[in-house]
């Protein structure tokens, strides 16, 4: 480190590099200040660095035939967090967040749709449309702005306001439906087929879209110097970011750079809309669509009305890796938000701390060992769905005094 001093950036004092606020002399503003000429030549090395940011790093194993169709707001890249206090706290010894609410819109959904929507610029489509329970919406009318593509999205009516703002300030043409999401889903097809739009809805019906998240299993390679972890948990709606997952990690196998199996993968649903997961208990092959999706884990309440089969493509991963497929109640997923944001600094909206719920579901009964690497996937930003807050704020507020501080504080 070169960084050698404080300096008041008006009378050129030195200090330390101390805890200090402002000028002992002046009252002036503090600067730091390096020595660069001791450090020029490392530092020249880490600026020529490329910025890692993009899925398009990996452009050859994506479905792009023309490069320069690439869109991108420098979606993934995003961190691994080793979560050392939740893992002494629920003895969970290899605790691991893939933290995704990093992506420019605030949701993993970034990967999918970057790469879905510059399958469409290379179509020569300039109208899209996706049904969305409120990550894609917002996700899309971002990159759609970027692409200059015209964009509908069908959003179930009760979508958290946050994203339905998120997704109207980016000026996508938004349509609410009324009922679950499945609804919503029924009316993007119908649009796409009727005016020739083109469907890049994140179930598994748009085959670009998973291509994007794919990138997640890269990164972890990567992350975990050139092995794999041994689970990985994933808040799952239709499945193709738990499919993505581990096609990623098959490409790897395939391409030589890992020779171990790919990670068992975890199923996450809320109890009150647990499709995948009543099928994989009682041991079907085929997924029966959930009657009424009752759960403050909007962004995966998907009740599969119509597209079952995208059910059974999950049931067939979860199976063939030795994973598992587990609900978990609201209070549970209440627990875990509460649980990232006070132990870990990281805040996570319900359907993305579903994991962590499931992962100590998972370990008390016994399904994880010492050993294992456990990754979870946090889908997106806790700003992005803050009903699950309640009204439980208890915040002061005082007069501006010293008498009104030391009263609180007594
Ligand atoms: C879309 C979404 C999911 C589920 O993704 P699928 O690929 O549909 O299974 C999970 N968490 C969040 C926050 C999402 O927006
Ligand atoms: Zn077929």
């Amino acid at each position: 480190m070169s960084v050698s001093q404080l300096r008041c950036t008006d009378c050129h004092t030195s200090y330390a590099l101390e805890e200090r606020y402002a000028c002992g002399k002046c009252g002036g503003i503090l600067d730091v200040s390096y020595d660069y000429r001791e450090s020029r030549e490392q530092s020249r090395r880490e600026l020529r660095q490329e910025p890692s940011l993009s899925i398009w790093k990996y452009a050859s194993l994506l479905p792009l035939v023309d490069p320069g169709c690439a869109v991108t707001l420098y979606e993934g890249g995003t961190p691994l967090i080793c979560c050392d206090t939740l893992s002494a706290y629920w003895d969970i010894p290899n605790l691991y967040v893939k933290d995704e609410s990093r992506n420019p819109s605030g949701a993993f959904k970034d990967r999918a749709i970057a790469a879905a929507i510059s399958k469409a610029k290379e179509f020569g489509n300039n109208t899209v449309v996706t049904a969305s329970s409120g990550n894609a919406a917002a996700s899309l009318a971002a990159y759609a702005a970027k692409a200059k593509i015209r964009s509908y999205v069908f959003i179930p009516e009760h979508t958290p306001a946050e994203k339905v703002k998120q997704a109207y300030m980016h000026g996508c043409t938004l349509i609410k439906v009324q009922g679950h999401y499945s609804n919503a889903y029924t009316m993007a097809r119908k649009a796409s087929a009727s005016f020739r739009w083109m469907n890049i809805t994140t179930t598994f019906i748009n085959p670009y879209a998973l291509e994007g998240d794919k990138t997640i299993a890269y990164e972890l390679f990567f992350q975990f110097d050139g092995s794999v972890p041994d689970w990985i948990f994933v808040p799952t709606g239709a499945g193709p970011l738990l499919a993505g997952i581990h096609k990623g990690f098959r490409e790897l196998r395939e391409l030589g750079m890992i020779s171990s199996v790919p990670p068992k993968m975890a199923a996450v649903q809320a109890e009150g809309c647990a499709p995948i997961v009543r099928a994989y208990e009682s041991g079907d092959e085929h997924v029966i669509a959930w009657e009424s999706p009752s759960t403050i884990a909007s962004a995966i309440a998907d009740p599969l009305v119509g597209y079952e089969r995208d059910g059974d493509m999950v049931l067939k991963i979860v199976r063939k890796t030795g994973g598992l497929a587990v609900s978990v109640s609201d209070k549970e997923i209440t627990v875990s938000i509460r649980a990232l944001a006070e132990q870990e600094g990281i805040y996570a909206e319900p359907a993305a701390a579903a994991p962590l719920a499931a992962v100590k579901k998972c370990r008390d009964q016994g399904s994880i060992q010492d050993h294992e690497r456990v990754v979870c996937i946090v889908t997106g930003h806790g700003l992005k769905d803050s009903r699950s807050l309640g009204g439980r704020m208890d915040i002061p507020i005082i007069e501006p005094t010293d008498e009104a501080l030391e009263k609180l504080l007594s």
